[in-house]
C-alpha cells in the first residue's frame, strides 16, 4: 500500500501552546508517526521546560555486572550514531547483561530522594532495516518475528521480506520496495529495499526487553553518555569533571556526516544533545534548562556525565575500536567508577583515570581489553591537545550560532578549556 506523499509541498508544523502537531506531504517516518518525534521531543520539549523534566534524544538500558549489580544508564546519540545497537547489544564480557528499557526517546525527572530517573514513552521500536542482522543485531532481529510493519523493504516471492545482510545472498528474485520485479543476476546495480526502509514492532517482543520499562515511577539513571561519529579528537570515553562541566561537553557534542568522501575530512556538524532537530523552543534556553536540572538534584546521586566516541579512525580510514559488543568494556568502565565513587575512595579513583583539560580519561590498566588481540587503544585514551586547539574557533563559532541566550557559563567552560590548553 502506498502513503499519500506530497513531495513539493511539505509542512511539518508545531504549535506547543495548543499542543498540536499539523503535518502534511512526508511519508518520512519521523514526520509520519507523529507520537515520535513530533511528541514525545518537540512537543514534550516544550512541556518539560515549563513544568521543570526533560525529554530527551536518549537510549535506556540497565546493565547488570557478574556480580549481579544493577545500574541504569541512557545515551543521547544523534540520529545513525548506534542509540538502538546498544540499548539492544549483546554484551562481549562473560557474566555481563544488558536489558533495554528504550532505544530512543527517554523522559526524565528528579525524584523525591534526588536522583534521576526515566521512563521510555515509546511502546515500539521503529529502525532501520538495512544491515539489521543476525551479527550486527540479534535482538533486534528476533522482535520481527511477528506482528511487524515494514515499509519500502523487497518482497521475496513466499511473501517474506528482506534487505542489505539479512542474508549474506540476496533470494535470485525480488519484488522491491517499488513493486517492480527485481532479479539478482540481472538488477544488482538497483537496491531491491530502500536505504531508509524501516520496520515497527512491540518492544515487548525483544528478547533484551527489560520487565523496568513498564514501571511508571522509571529508573534511576547512574550515568547519561554523549556521543556521535568523530574521526579524531575525541576519546572514546571521557568523564566530565561535574554536572555543568557535562552540560558543556553535551553543548559542544559534534558529529561527522557519514557520506563524506574517503580522504576528505569529516564534516563535522554540531549538535547539542543530539537535540539540535527535536528541541521544540530556543536552544539557549535548553541548555540553561540542563544547568537548572543539575540543581535540582542532590548532586552526590545525579548521574555522572561521559562523552564517548566508538568512531575514531586509523591513517586506514578504518575504525580502531571495535564497538558494538565490545563497548561493554566501557560500560564496564563506567560502572566500577561509579562505585568507587560512591565509596569515595578517590585513590582508585585517581589510579583509574588521567585528568586533561576536557576530563578524564581512562588509563590503559583500568579499561578491560583482554581478548582484543593485543589492540593498541593508547590512541583511542590519549588527550590530543593540537587537535583540541584545532576544536576551538569552530566552538566558538557554534556558540555564537546559538545566541545571546546560550547560559554565559558555557563561553566560560570554552575560555577556561582555551586557556589550559595554550599551557601544553
Ligand atoms: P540510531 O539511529 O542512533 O538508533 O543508530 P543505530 O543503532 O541504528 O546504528 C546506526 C549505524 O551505526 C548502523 O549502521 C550501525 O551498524 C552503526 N553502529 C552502531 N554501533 C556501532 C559501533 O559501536 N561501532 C561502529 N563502528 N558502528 C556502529
Ligand atoms: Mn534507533
Amino acid at each position: 500500500m502506498a502513503w499519500p506523499c506530497d513531495p513539493e509541498n511539505i509542512y511539518i508544523s508545531h504549535f506547543p501552546e495548543t499542543r498540536e502537531i499539523w503535518s502534511y506531504g512526508s511519508g518520512y517516518g519521523g514526520n509520519a508517526l507523529l507520537g515520535k518525534k513530533c511528541f514525545a521531543l518537540r512537543i514534550a520539549s516544550t512541556m518539560a521546560k515549563r513544568d521543570g523534566w526533560m525529554a530527551e534524544h536518549m537510549l535506556i538500558m540497565a546493565v547488570t555486572s557478574p556480580e549481579n549489580e544493577r545500574k541504569y544508564i541512557a545515551a543521547a546519540f544523534p540520529s545513525s550514531c548506534g542509540k538502538t545497537n546498544m540499548a539492544m547489544m549483546i554484551p562481549s564480557l562473560p557474566g555481563w547483561k544488558i536489558e533495554t528499557i528504550g532505544d530512543d526517546i527517554a523522559w526524565l525527572r528528579v525524584g523525591d530522594d534526588g536522583r534521576l530517573y526515566a521512563i521510555n514513552p515509546e511502546a515500539g521500536y521503529f529502525g532501520v532495516a538495512p544491515g539489521t542482522s543476525n551479527t550486527t543485531n540479534k535482538n533486534a532481529l528476533e522482535t520481527l518475528r511477528e506482528n511487524c510493519i515494514f515499509t519500502n523493504v523487497a518482497e521475496t516471492m513466499d511473501g517474506d521480506v528482506w534487505w542489505r545482510n539479512l542474508t549474506d545472498e540476496p533470494p535470485e528474485k525480488l519484488i522491491d520496495w517499488r513493486g517492480n520485479e527485481w532479479l539478482a543476476d540481472k538488477d544488482s546495480e538497483t537496491l531491491p529495499a530502500h536505504p531508509n526502509s524501516r520496520f515497527t514492532a512491540p518492544a515487548k517482543q525483544s528478547p533484551s526487553y527489560s520487565g523496568d520499562a513498564d514501571n511508571p515511577d522509571g529508573v534511576p539513571i547512574s550515568a547519561i553518555l554523549f556521543g556521535g561519529r568523530r574521526t579524531d579528537a575525541v576519546p572514546l570515553v571521557t568523564q566530565a569533571k561535574d554536572w555543568n562541566h557535562g552540560v558543556f561537553l553535551g553543548a559542544i557534542m559534534s558529529s561527522e556526516t557519514t557520506a563524506a568522501a574517503a580522504g576528505q575530512v569529516g564534516n563535522v556538524r554540531f549538535d547539542p544533545f543530539a537535540m539540535l532537530p527535536f528541541t521544540g523552543y530556543n536552544m539557549g534556553d535548553y541548555i540553561s534548562h540542563w544547568l537548572e536540572m543539575g540543581e535540582k538534584g542532590d548532586s552526590d546521586k545525579m548521574p555522572k556525565l561521559f562523552w564517548v566516541n566508538w568512531f575514531r579512525k586509523d591513517e586506514n580510514g578504518d575504525y580502531i575500536w571495535p564497538g558494538f559488543g565490545e563497548n561493554n568494556r566501557v560500560l564496564k568502565w563506567i560502572f566500577e567508577l561509579d562505585d568507587i565513587d560512591k565509596e569515595a575512595d578517590e585513590a582508585t579513583a585517581t589510579e583509574m583515570q588521567n585528568e586533561t583539560p576536557i576530563g578524564s580519561l581512562p588509563k590503559s590498566s583500568s579499561l578491560d581489553c583482554e581478548g582484543l588481540n593485543g589492540l593498541d587503544i593508547s590512541p583511542l585514551i590519549e588527550f590530543d591537545g593540537e587537535s583540541w586547539k584545532q576544536e576551538i574557533p569552530k566552538i566558538k563559532e557554534h556558540f555564537t550560532s546559538l545566541g545571546e541566550r546560550l547560559p554565559k557559563e558555557m563561553w566560560e567552560h570554552l575560555d577556561a578549556l582555551e586557556a589550559e590548553l595554550s599551557q601544553n
